[in-house]
């Protein structure tokens, strides 16, 4: 997919995996009704639909920065691994050119390519210039013992944990300025210390979304809290008060687990709210 340029902000997405989500895990409360309402967003004959695994590169303020490092490059169960690194390639961007690598959150199919095994599989950080940048309540929440000894949290102990005595670590809290075009937004609810990143440059505006939605199916039913949510309650209201903020003000919408393409803008037809691919 093609970069998009928003004021002074170049974004390039980059697919880490297309995987296949099955409602009925992903969505247990919903998945009758929203395979019933959605039927051509189906897209396997077992009543399974896409999620994308997308991560950003972009170029802001002289840096390059990339949004968030997929599933990583090892077999973790339900997922395939990922090829973040081929994307990369592909577009001519190396591990060595990214200066600063940010977080939405710290689930496992954003923090997989932090680290790759090295020949005594270790891991070892993938991206040897950069700097990390995690909100503090985030690491506060997902770094407490038990939760990184937690089975299926092996992501933790792989791919953040190895950052620790790095040196590379910069935490955030909150709705800070992170340059001159970058701003962390709270979004919390999908995690603890989730955020969406705004981009506010030259007069125009975009969202980075994280994991405010995983499925434009939500646009119509915002209490359609996926199942990893931490507080359901609270990710619902993210989300339908983002939608609006989007819809309200034109913002450009950046959504990494839709269906291709990613961008767009939300607008409201009919009295609902619809997502227009740029
Ligand atoms: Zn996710």
């Amino acid at each position: 997919m093609d970069s998009v340029t928003i004021g002074n902000v170049e974004v390039r997405p980059l697919l880490d995996a297309a995987v296949l989500m099955d409602p009925r895990i992903m969505f247990p409360k919903y998945a009758d009704q929203m395979l019933a309402e959605y039927p051509d967003l189906i897209i396997d004959e077992r009543q399974l639909m896409g999620l994308n695994i997308t991560s950003f590169v972009l170029r802001s303020a002289g840096q390059t920065i990339l949004v968030d490092t997929g599933l990583g490059p090892r077999k973790r169960s339900g997922f395939p691994p990922g090829n973040l690194n081929k994307t990369m390639q592909d577009s001519g961007i190396a591990p060595e050119d990214i200066d600063v690598v940010v977080h939405t959150h710290l689930h496992i199919d954003h923090v997989g390519w932090n680290t790759v095994d090295n020949d005594k599989g270790e891991p070892e950080i993938f991206f040897p210039r950069a700097r990390f940048v995690i909100q503090q309540p985030e690491w506060n929440y997902w770094m407490q013992p038990e939760k990184v000894n937690e089975p299926g949290n092996e992501h933790l102990k792989q791919c953040v944990e190895p950052l620790t005595d790095s040196g590379r670590i910069q935490f955030f809290n909150g709705e800070e300025a992170f340059d001159e075009n970058l701003t962390f937004i709270a979004t919390p609810g999908h995690t603890p210390g989730h955020v969406s990143i705004g981009i506010y440059s030259a007069g125009e505006r975009a969202v980075l979304i994280g994991d405010v939605s995983h499925h434009p199916a939500q646009l119509d039913h915002p209490d359609w809290s996926p199942n990893p949510d931490v507080d359901p309650v609270q990710s619902a209201r993210t989300r339908d008060e983002l939608f609006n903020a989007a819809a309200d003000d034109g913002r450009i919408w950046i959504a990494g687990h839709w269906p291709e393409p990613v961008i767009g803008r939300i607008v409201r037809l009919d009295g609902k709210r619809v997502f227009r691919a740029l």
